[in-house]
């Protein structure tokens, strides 16, 4: 296992829309494990492959209950309901933006077998899944983002 490098914005990789993954093999596995490792060090809630350079359909995802893999997701269903949600991303380091995303959205996916899967997300796991898939898609946060901030101005309150 290894920590990869953190593309920063500005990064062409970035602004790419990623290949599907054709076949889960060696390539994919060591990438998720890597992954797993970066976003751990990095203390992040979400990790898209772009984010190591790599131009693949694959984000792993740890809103409070372990990190999640998924390969090849796609977002449907979402709801109507949308908020204004605080977000920040390793790529971008130093900021926090304010984005409207949809509370709940429907995602299916691969998991690391192959097996195919659905599940209905909620909260913050809806928000990051938002924000992952956005990076397949070559967008950052901060082209949605009503509002950005210096994560050193942030008020914090008790
Ligand atoms: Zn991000």
């Amino acid at each position: 296992m290894a920590v990869r490098k953190i593309m920063l914005a500005g990064e062409p990789v970035l602004k790419q829309v990623a290949e599907p993954v054709q076949k889960i093999n060696r390539e994919i596995t060591t990438l998720l494990k890597d992954m797993r490792e970066t976003m751990q060090e990095a203390n992040g809630v979400g990790l898209a492959a772009p984010q190591v350079g790599v131009s693949l359909r694959v984000i792993l995802i740890d809103a409070g209950e372990g990190p999640v893999e998924y390969i090849n997701p796609v977002l449907s269903n979402f709801s109507e309901e949308k908020e204004d949600m605080t977000e920040g991303c390793l790529s971008i380091p130093g900021y926090v933006g304010i984005v409207e995303r949809s509370t709940g959205v429907t995602v299916t996916y691969k998991d690391r077998r192959g097996k195919e899967r659905l599940l209905r997300a909620k909260g913050l796991l809806a928000q990051a899944l938002q924000h992952e898939v956005d990076h397949l898609d070559g967008v950052l946060y901060i082209e949605k983002a009503k509002s950005l901030y210096r994560e050193s101005d942030l008020e914090e309150q008790d």
